[in-house]
């Protein structure tokens, strides 16, 4: 594949990944969706790519807001008198679209006891009314039990307790959850279970949630840019029958996170995958159209990728191929992860078998946290980039996820695999496999036990606030 050497040599002698990402990790740190630095970063996005020559547009959308404040968790016990002890308390970081309120209940340690053994498993044996301190992400089957707060301890000590994350739930009113939710720093987490320890059964905590603007209507925005097929052309009435490929990657993060690797990294490589195959491009067109979508307010709860589907709900037929970029920029073994589609891939690998990948260079992967999730949910195939390790990890969704954490030379890479998939998928002469109906879908979520939950936390359309919060046209 002569595009390969093109693209790799384009890449490693005018890299523009890594400045790109300077200025938007500098320029908009905490650019979270709906917020003032949310859309100055959107226009910087746009700006970016018109520089490239690409047909850009921006795409509104708007939801039921809510920006996080700190909160505070106590724990204490009741002496012989009855009266209530104090032991410890600390600040605490709220959930978006966590309830507001004071909340308590008896602890529940769901630390290092195999309560939760995986990501994917739900947690057991917890008592009605506990708050459930744990160093597991939240696990969405918690939401239906009858506990009265979630904990999470975050793995990082410094800036304790500035972990950031959404619980939202769109079947409910604004988006608000129905289980409070909040962080702590790792001392401590691990403070509050050596209390548990000490007084097993003694031991009561409140946590304390607050925010601002719950419930506010708050604007975000989508950014797309479209490097037209050949079918195009010049006449662009051709462009509503092509064949489209998608690349997207969201630019949102939280209020007072930098969100260098979360997904800064992302962006730059959509950025700089785009900058190159526009060049190429302009010599030669591909045979797909393919559409470079930024997106907003994945960290709330995949809003902007939501919001995307069902805007071009008329469209997806002839979506082919969605690749999502998140966290992106690590270094070692890279593979491209099919999501939770296994027949596809030998056709994927016999596609892609001129990129260098390392190991099992194309694998099945599932997982519902990012992007590609509201296009799989319609049927349509993803790819999502790629694998291997961050040396200096550790910060995400906190402060301390900063400009240094990103290595540049896993940037580099990713672009050039980026860029190199996104060519040949836009080229090949045929695309074995097809869009999934309906019905097949309903089949795919019940293998993955999923039927609930793909619809809690991909569609849109299920927000009960009403028309003012549905995506713009
Ligand atoms: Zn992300």
């Amino acid at each position: 594949m002569d595009a390969y050497k093109v693209i790799a040599g384009e890449a490693v002698c005018s890299s523009q990944a890594g400045k790109f990402l300077e200025r938007l990790v500098n320029d908009f740190p905490g650019r979270q969706c709906g917020t003032a630095e949310g859309i100055k970063a959107g226009s910087f996005i746009l700006d970016s790519f018109r520089t490239l020559g690409l047909n850009v547009r921006r795409e509104p959308f708007s939801f039921p807001g809510y920006v996080q404040e700190d909160g505070r968790v106590s724990a204490g016990i009741y002496d012989e008198k009855g009266a209530f002890r104090e032991l410890f308390s600390c600040r605490t970081r709220t959930y978006i679209y966590s309830p507001v309120g004071h909340f308590s209940g008896p602890l529940a340690v769901a630390v290092q006891d195999g309560l939760a053994s995986s990501q994917n498993d739900a947690p057991m044996n917890i008592q009605e009314g506990a708050i459930v301190l744990s160093d597991r992400m939240l696990h969405p089957k918690l939401l239906h039990r009858k506990i009265s707060a979630f904990i999470y301890i975050t793995p990082e000590s410094a800036g304790g307790g500035r972990y950031t994350a959404s619980i939202i739930d769109r079947l409910s009113e604004n988006f608000i959850s129905p289980l409070p939710a909040c962080s702590v720093g790792n001392q401590d987490g691990r403070k509050l279970a050596a209390l548990q320890q000490r007084y097993p059964h003694q031991i009561k905590v409140r946590v304390v949630t607050a925010a601002s603007s719950a419930g506010t209507p708050f604007e975000g925005a989508n950014i797309t840019a479209v490097i037209p097929g050949k079918a195009a052309g010049a006449c662009s009435s051709k462009e509503g029958s092509e064949e489209i490929i998608a690349a997207g990657s969201h630019y949102d993060s939280f209020s007072g996170v930098p969100g260098a690797t979360d997904n800064g990294a992302g962006t730059a490589v959509l950025f700089e995958a785009a900058r190159i195959l526009a060049q190429l491009a302009a010599g030669k067109p591909n045979k797909r159209a393919i559409h470079f979508i930024s997106f907003d307010g994945e960290e709330l709860g995949l809003l902007g990728s939501s919001f995307y589907v069902k805007r071009h709900e008329n469209e997806l037929n002839r979506y082919r191929m969605m690749v999502n970029l998140d966290c992106t920029g690590k270094i070692g073994p890279k593979r491209l992860r099919v999501h939770a589609w296994p027949e596809i891939i030998p056709a994927i690998s016999r596609l892609t078998a001129q990129i260098p990948l390392t190991g099992e260079a194309v694998g099945s992967w599932y997982s519902y946290r990012s992007d590609h999730f509201p296009f799989w949910r319609q049927g349509i195939p993803t790819i999502y980039g790629y694998d291997g390790f961050q040396p200096l990890a550790g910060g995400q969704h906190t402060p301390n996820d900063t400009l240094d954490k990103v290595i540049p030379d896993g940037l580099l890479s990713d672009v050039i695999i980026t860029a190199s998939l996104l060519y040949l998928l836009a080229n090949a002469d045929e695309l074995p496999w097809n869009r999934r109906n309906p019905e097949e879908m309903t089949g795919v979520f019940n293998e993955y036990g999923i039927l609930e939950e793909s619809r809690r936390f991909a569609d849109p359309g299920v927000c009960r606030t009403g028309s003012k919060y549905n995506s713009q046209h």
